[in-house]
């Protein structure tokens, strides 16, 4: 009887767990249960006056047009505030407006994006602002719909540039708002699913201001990202809102976000070369497609070669080093993927190029040719010093 009875109980519990799951996801991230909404509201009020007091200065912010404020979120999608602020201005001095950056080259915006990463971003903002030559004139349209419409605009950035740049009360929320909304309300709801994401929408739409839903959500946002600290502990100490935190007042705000764990990333071993010439090194397009596409790169092999293997596919490419040394390895993290990889340089005479391929020294690398960060190791021994970082041989 025993173990069947302990089994009805946890069944029991299990179902009430579920259910109260349940309850909170509907309470805390759906269309808003009363106490929800009651609780958010209350929340409104000392946000703005502290985001009035502690807002950062930023570029974007003293004069969000929609095109800065556009641009702005796409640069800072995965990237942080202070690598991005001498992009967007390197960015707007080159293309001012939606209609330069719609007559932009691939190269020139690739130059542009060079070490931000996620280059479809670009790409996509080339798109949008085709479009909104195409059919608005080239203005963005004041409409969260319609600019939803747009290629790369996604509910996230629809919902900044409408508030922001045009006052309409949509929420925008990421995970700055998502981490900050689950700790207030001590949600057990799991982030990564979308319908918590979309009921966390739902919720705020209730309680966004009218008069400053900008304001309102840059506020979370920023709260998100200066107090309610994403890694380490929140400053519940110094936040605005610990008076109405339920994760603070239950005394573990870190137990929030809940979130399912992410599939590990896939790990692919590279060889790189790099194969140097009197005329250069040799740098080869990527295909027009898939990971890093478009942009260039210096020829590499899947699977990490030792020298010997090295030698036949450099010789089976037509390349016939004088000298070959080992390089350090290195690694990338992309979202999904890891590339740890090995290296060598190639010290040859002269190279048969293939149509995909150039040779360029290194002011042409700076100036012309974007050479994506995942090779930053190796593209930095030809701005440096080569011994130093060699492995030697
Ligand atoms: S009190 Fe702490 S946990 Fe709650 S919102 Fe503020 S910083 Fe985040």
């Amino acid at each position: 009887m025993q173990p069947v009875q302990g089994y009805a109980i946890m069944k029991k519990t299990q179902q009430k767990g579920q259910n109260r799951m349940a309850k909170q996801e509907y309470e805390l991230f759906s269309m808003g249960g009363f106490q929800t909404v009651g609780k958010m509201s209350l929340a409104v009020e000392p946000l703005l006056a502290w985001y009035r007091q502690s807002a950062r200065v930023l570029p974007w912010r003293s004069d969000p047009t929609p095109y800065h404020v556009w641009l702005s979120e796409i640069m800072l999608q995965q990237t942080r505030v202070e690598a991005v602020i001498p992009y967007y201005h390197r960015f707007l001095d080159a293309l001012p407006d939606i209609p330069s950056l719609a007559e932009a080259d691939e190269e020139q915006l690739h130059k542009l994006w060079e070490g931000l990463g996620y280059y479809s971003r670009v790409r996509n903002l080339k798109k949008a602002a085709a479009q909104v030559v195409q059919q608005y004139n080239g203005m963005l349209p004041p409409s969260y719909e319609l600019l939803l419409e747009l290629c790369g605009i996604g509910e996230y950035t629809a919902g900044a540039i409408a508030s922001i740049a045009f006052g309409i009360p949509v929420p925008a929320v990421d995970g700055n708002v998502l981490r900050v909304v689950s700790r207030l309300l001590a949600s057990e709801a799991d982030i990564a699913k979308p319908q918590v994401k979309s009921g966390c929408r739902s919720l705020l739409a209730q309680v966004i201001p009218q008069e400053q839903p900008g304001n309102f959500n840059q506020a979370m946002m920023e709260l998100g990202a200066t107090v309610c600290l994403p890694n380490g502990t929140p400053k519940c100490g110094t936040c605005p809102l610990s008076f109405c935190c339920d994760g603070f007042q239950q005394g573990n705000p870190m137990l929030y976000p809940v979130k399912a764990e992410k599939k590990p990333r896939k790990i692919e071993a590279k060889t790189i070369f790099l194969i140097r010439t009197p005329n250069g090194v040799l740098l080869r397009k990527r295909p027009d497609s898939g990971l890093l596409a478009g942009l260039w790169e210096f020829p590499n092999a899947d699977g990490q070669l030792d020298r010997q293997a090295a030698v036949r596919w450099l010789e089976q490419h037509g390349i016939h080093p004088k000298k070959l040394m080992s390089l350090k390895p290195a690694k990338h993290i992309f979202t999904h993927v890891e590339w740890q990889m090995t290296g060598y340089l190639a010290e040859c005479s002269g190279v048969s190029l293939q149509p995909d391929e150039v040779l360029a020294d290194t002011d042409a690398m700076k100036q012309s040719y974007s050479v994506p960060s995942a090779f930053a190791a190796y593209k930095g021994l030809l701005f440096g010093n080569t011994r130093e970082n060699a492995a030697g041989k």
